[in-house]
């Protein structure tokens, strides 16, 4: 081959590498309030997923941001990186084993530290998250999440997601830069779930650490371990070892293709807001609460959902005007069981929800109706 055709054959094959590289993943760097252009839009409705490999599953991976894509100029810095710094495709990049187990395409949502995730990303993910599902090319979705508020975002799609198709959440409690950062392994493991047959009808899981949980049992319980996500009383449904993800659980809860939310309409979700119990607590947090438009109030209350004379004042008060009060407990685990109280106040007890869930229950249990004897039901039930 004389050298004008070697040279047109390189500047070639470089072509054909770009333009696979640019259908591989559709990032939006630093997409802090989660919108996206139009014409992405479009362009991921013809390019949902890479479906390379055929003897492989077609996994979507999702991005919002969280110390999985976080960054910082130092590699022992692991609590003052900025979280959501890097795109999705500089993340599946850093583990290139992933092609061996799965056709992986990313596609950017947002990316912010989950502390900032909103009523509206919630909708736009589980929009997008069952727009992908209905597509027979795609075998399953991932979802990259900071850690700090990922148990929410995971209940809330393990309510509303209807698909059978497995759904799996991911974070990391050390940043991308990190000596031993743990997201690669997790978001290796999370493809892997996502790509087993066994993972299907299971509802939302949640995968750090090497556990699989259901998102109806998984909490965040340390400010910056790696073993921080644990499934508490109920235990996880699973663990990752070696090359396999054994399954052993699941949860007896209502979810995904059986649940009896809906989205697909929804614009917005009603304003449901948290008040802390504590000594000397006051009735005028409730007043304000109400007043700022709540439709429904969780109360993060001590031990076994106790309310104090002054929050059940401000309670009642709420009650009176429509408002719903859910009591939880800050206890960190375990049942608030219906009490005499409930009946005498219309209050509902939440069940095993800690508050941050029992708010993305109650937000769509008011999608629905305002009454508490049926909201009771969607606590016993989901
Ligand atoms: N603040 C971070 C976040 O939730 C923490 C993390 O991802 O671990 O986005």
């Amino acid at each position: 081959m004389n050298v004008i055709k070697w040279l047109g054959a390189v500047l070639l094959s470089v072509a054909l590498l770009m333009t696979g590289a640019c259908t591989n993943t559709s990032t939006q760097e630093n997409n802090q309030s989660g919108k996206e252009s139009e014409s992405n839009e479009t362009k991921e409705k013809t390019t949902a997923v890479e479906t390379g490999n055929k003897s492989l599953s077609n996994i979507k991976v999702l991005a919002t941001g969280g110390t999985i894509a976080g960054s910082s100029d130092s590699d022992t810095d692991t609590t003052g990186y900025k979280s959501g710094s890097l795109g999705i495709d500089k993340v599946i990049a850093s583990v290139p084993q992933l092609k061996s187990i799965a056709n992986v395409t990313g596609e950017q949502v947002a990316n912010v530290g989950s502390e900032n995730v909103d009523n509206a990303l919630l909708l736009k993910l589980a929009k997008r998250v069952n727009e992908l599902l209905k597509d027979d090319q795609v075998d399953g979705v991932v979802i990259t999440h900071g850690t700090d508020t990922l148990e929410e975002t995971a209940y809330f799609l393990h309510l509303v997601v209807k698909s059978d198709k497995p759904v799996v959440v991911v974070g990391s409690m050390r940043p991308a830069s990190a000596i031993s950062a743990d997201g690669p392994l997790n978001l290796y493991h999370a493809v892997k779930i996502a790509s087993t047959e066994e993972a299907k009808g299971k509802g939302v899981m949640v995968t750090l650490n090497d556990r699989i949980a259901s998102a109806r049992f998984i909490t965040k319980t340390n400010t910056t371990t790696t073993d921080s996500f644990k499934s508490l009383e109920q235990g996880y449904i699973g663990e990752v070892a070696g090359e396999v993800a054994f399954f052993y659980n699941e949860s007896t809860r209502t979810h995904t293709a059986d649940s009896e939310f809906d989205v697909s309409k929804l614009k917005e979700l009603p304003q449901v807001d948290i008040l802390y119990g504590y000594q000397n607590d006051h009735k005028f947090l409730y007043d304000a609460a109400v007043k700022a438009g709540a439709k429904g109030i969780v109360v993060a209350a001590p031990g076994n959902g106790t309310m104090s004379t002054e929050a059940i004042k401000g309670a009642t008060d709420a009650v009176k005007k429509d408002v719903v009060i859910v009591r939880s407990s800050h206890a960190g685990n375990g049942i608030v069981t219906h009490e005499e109280m409930d009946d005498e106040h219309h209050f509902v007890s939440s069940d095993s929800l800690n508050p941050q869930k029992a708010r993305i229950l109650l937000m769509l249990a008011l999608t629905k109706t305002k009454d508490p004897d049926k909201i009771q039901t969607y606590y016993e039930q989901y």
